[in-house]
């Protein structure tokens, strides 16, 4: 096994996949979490070298905490695992819309981080990366020249729970500070992926959005932490 280890949540296709890949060319050993064993087995065989399968649904204690009696250190937690259930405003969304998003995107990444932080505590250079979104950003939302007019309060459950994950990000920052830790949130663009068909039809390249989340996992010792920040390194609002 490589001297260092990562683990990408929701890595069977998508940007996490991308992320896995080009961790594992970093020379990573990458643990592929994927909730489904098949697709997990194809993705492990599709990245090759340093690929690890791990059996992982976020949402689900038992799957969590079997993950991380497999880890004994780990170097890098990249939260990717995410989904998009609608994309509706709050008024039109349903409590069990909002629900079903939460659980995935914020408890998900609670009960991960969690469980995987003995193992962090054993690496000399532990980071933590959080893929949320540039819909979260409450600052591009409402300021001056909002961002995401089209979509008015659209996509209300996906926005908040990334939301909350920014707030997380910063709470585990501060927690986790004096540690050596660095975590941090990644807004990794609108790609071309399964999460959302808008996105599918803007087209950019996952692969791209995933160097992002790469380069957050490789901060040096005085890099940032508790930060938000877009694929290509600019800070987000
Ligand atoms: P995909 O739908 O392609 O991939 C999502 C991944 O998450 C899949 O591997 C999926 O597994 C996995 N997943 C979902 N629920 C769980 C769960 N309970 N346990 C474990 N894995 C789970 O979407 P993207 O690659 O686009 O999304 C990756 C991340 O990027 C998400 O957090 C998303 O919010 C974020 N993002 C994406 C943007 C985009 O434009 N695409 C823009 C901004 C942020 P399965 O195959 O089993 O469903």
């Amino acid at each position: 096994m490589n001297d260092r280890t990562a683990l990408v949540t929701g890595a069977n296709k998508g940007i996490g996949k991308h992320i896995a890949r080009l961790l594992a060319a970093e020379g990573f050993t990458v643990f592929v979490g994927a909730r489904d064993a098949e697709r997990g087995r194809r993705a492990v065989t599709e990245i090759g070298d340093g690929a690890r399968q791990l059996d992982l649904d976020v949402t689900d204690p038992a799957s969590v905490a079997a993950a991380a009696a497999r880890v004994d250190r780990l170097d890098v937690l990249v939260n990717n695992a995410g989904i998009a259930v609608t994309l509706d405003p709050p008024e039109a969304s349903g409590v069990a819309e909002f629900r079903d998003t939460f659980e995935t995107n914020v408890f998900g990444v609670v009960a991960v981080t969690n469980a995987f932080l003995p193992a962090l505590r054993r690496s000399a250079r532990p980071r933590i990366v959080n893929v949320s979104s540039g819909t979260a950003s409450l600052a591009w939302s409402t300021g001056p020249n909002p961002q995401f007019l089209s979509g008015a309060g659209g996509a209300a459950a996906y926005r908040s729970s990334k939301a909350a994950l920014n707030a997380l990000t910063v709470l585990y920052a501060l927690t986790l500070d004096g540690e050596g830790f660095k975590v941090n949130a990644l807004a990794p663009g609108a790609r071309a992926t399964d999460l959302t068909p808008r996105a599918t039809e803007l087209g950019g390249d996952p692969a791209e959005g995933a160097e992002g989340a790469v380069r957050l996992a490789l901060l040096p010792d005085d890099g940032p932490t508790g930060g938000f920040f877009s694929w290509d390194g600019t800070p987000v609002p």
